[in-house]
């Protein structure tokens, strides 16, 4: 048994959704410098680096990423799903509609655009690939179970279909009677892992715990049984 991280560490240089801040990490008090001790002063949005996205992004009054519990982060029994993807193309629903989802209660979908990420951050920021809003509303009508669904690029929205992007966000998160529990959204994950994808056997969701924000940065780690 062991431990993989499937989230990246926030740099300065991380790739950020255009229009966002960049990360800033500042030394502060710095040894070198003459300071007695070291410390960095650290200036992130919250939607930075891997993340996890929570209705309150979308929905003013919706859940937010400080109100879920322990329990509600962790994911025994998820299923990381091979859908390679072109520049811009979606990630559609009768890809998944075949498969048998029973027991399944979180998914993250490694399109391989994670290569791009490091490469040529242009095109990981602006010609990412996205999932279909159809897809996520069916996920949720038929596996109420599924409270979480991860992609390795930048957003759930592919960039060239901001429309689309954003109804898939709100079939995540929206209340509505036909539907379970709304679903945790995480972006940018890290999913170029060595490791055989059914040898992910439990998930931790570790957002920063800062209260009152709709999202936030987190650690995704993840227990493999080998
Ligand atoms: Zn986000």
């Amino acid at each position: 048994m062991k431990y993989i991280m499937l989230s990246y560490m926030l740099e300065e240089s991380s790739p950020v959704h255009i229009g966002l801040q960049e990360p800033q990490i500042i030394p502060n008090a710095q040894i070198s410098k003459g300071g007695g001790y070291n410390s960095y002063i650290i200036n992130v949005e919250n939607h930075s680096g891997t993340h996890v996205d929570a209705p309150g992004h979308f929905l003013e009054g919706g859940k937010i990423i400080s109100e879920y519990k322990p329990d509600e982060l962790v994911f025994n029994n998820p299923l990381i799903l091979e859908v390679p993807k072109k520049q811009n193309e979606l990630i559609k629903l009768e890809e998944v509609s075949n498969l048998n989802l029973e027991g399944i209660n979180c998914i993250f979908f490694r399109t391989g655009f994670g290569k791009y990420r490091e490469k040529d951050s242009e095109t990981y920021l602006t010609s990412n690939p996205g999932i279909e809003s159809e897809l996520v509303y069916w996920l949720r009508k038929n596996y109420p179970e599924i409270k979480c669904i991860g992609i390795d690029c930048i957003s759930m929205s592919s960039y060239q279909k901001p429309e689309e992007g954003k109804k898939a966000h709100l079939n995540a998160f929206m209340k509505n009677e036909e539907l379970g529990e709304p679903l945790l959204l995480v972006e940018d994950m890290d999913l170029e892992i060595d490791e055989k994808l059914d040898s992910v056997e439990t998930v931790f969701i570790i957002p920063w715990q800062i209260k009152g924000i709709d999202s936030a940065p987190c650690v995704v780690m993840a227990k493999i049984n080998r």
